[in-house]
């Protein structure tokens, strides 16, 4: 018995000295060939996951699309020189504070089909834009079946993915939905002519990206509180442009805000709700909107869906110090469930 163990122990050591020595010949030849000749084989891939995240709100079945990546500039941030001097500091030591996203979102109610925001399209951004429609069909969902389109405000960034260029309505059978003194503004030739230059090129996008709806009767406006979709209630967000309007939808209990550009860059207006954006029209009622609504978001956990913040854009705040954080939602692919 004792015999049979040892040469049983011979030929098994012999066995895995056989193998060990196959296993350095391999590993050489690997050696001689180049240290990564068999990692090369896989060739990289540059594509990314379908830009589109999806998140249960009640009954409500909202999807993120993304449009675009965007980085926002420190020149277009006005604060006082104590904070911007600590914000050029803290980018100087993370390049990666000002980056963000261009994003839409789909709503599902069950009865209608809602795009909140869409995108740049063609009209902004130099090429960089201009994925929402795409990132719509991966989602599993044609242009054609949107019903209902709410757009915060009139900047291309966010109702260009509307329009092409030669006019053609991106969303056929769907309505649109803009602040009245949104559409009165930003239509207005009077306006326009009196704007200065560098503000001129977003009343032209904008005339032209609502006059094929204008035409086919597809361009409405509202002034108050009137009811458009059930469950869903207006919220003026006045400061960034003159009509910017909020969206926040309820499905049993839960609620979600589409804020528009309440926040551009979150890594420094969160925590200075004061510092404003070059294209906040009106400076000081921009920051007094942030002032009066965070709180309340960060007090009732409501769910935003910002068009800027970080894909899939979707999150709430938390308070922290004099300011708030943002707590993005997590990725999971049991969406439905949580
Ligand atoms: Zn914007």
């Amino acid at each position: 018995m004792k015999n049979k163990l040892v040469v049983g122990s011979r030929s098994v050591l012999k066995r895995n000295a056989l193998r060990f020595a196959a296993a350095l010949l391999a590993a050489l030849a690997i050696f001689v060939a180049g240290p990564n000749a068999a990692l090369t084989q896989a060739p990289q891939h540059h594509d990314q996951v379908p830009g589109f995240y999806r998140q249960k709100v009640g009954d409500l079945e909202v999807t993120a699309l993304f449009d675009g990546f965007a980085v926002f500039d420190p020149h277009w941030l006005n604060g006082t020189k104590a904070t911007m001097d600590g914000v050029v500091k803290e980018l100087h030591e993370d390049p990666h504070m000002l980056e963000a996203s261009v994003t839409g979102f789909l709503v599902n109610t069950g009865k209608q089909l809602i795009l909140v925001d869409a995108g740049a399209g063609t009209w902004f951004g130099g090429g960089a834009l201009g994925r929402l429609a795409g990132s719509l069909r991966s989602a599993g969902y044609t242009p054609e079946e949107v019903n209902i389109v709410l757009v915060t405000h009139l900047h291309s960034d966010h109702v260009g993915g509307l329009t092409a260029q030669d006019g053609r309505r991106v969303f056929p059978n769907a309505d649109v939905y803009v602040a009245k003194a949104e559409s009165d503004f930003w239509l207005s030739p009077e306006i326009a002519a009196k704007a200065p230059k560098d503000a001129q090129p977003f009343f032209q996008s904008a005339q032209a990206i609502a006059a094929p709806y204008i035409k086919a009767g597809k361009w409405h406006t509202f002034s108050g509180s009137e009811p458009i979709v059930d469950g869903m209630q207006l919220v003026p967000l006045s400061g960034h442009t003159p009509g910017h309007t909020g969206y926040e939808f309820s499905s049993k209990g839960q609620k979600i805000l589409f804020w528009g550009d309440t926040i551009h860059a979150q890594r420094v207006q969160l925590q200075h709700p004061k510092v404003t954006a070059t294209f906040d029209l009106d400076q000081n009622a921009a920051a007094a909107t942030r002032l009066q609504l965070l709180p309340r978001l960060a007090r009732e956990h409501v769910l935003i869906a910002g068009p800027h913040m970080p894909f899939p854009a979707l999150g709430s705040l938390r308070k922290e110090g004099n300011g708030y954080s943002w707590v993005p939602v997590v990725f999971t692919d049991r969406w439905d469930e949580k």
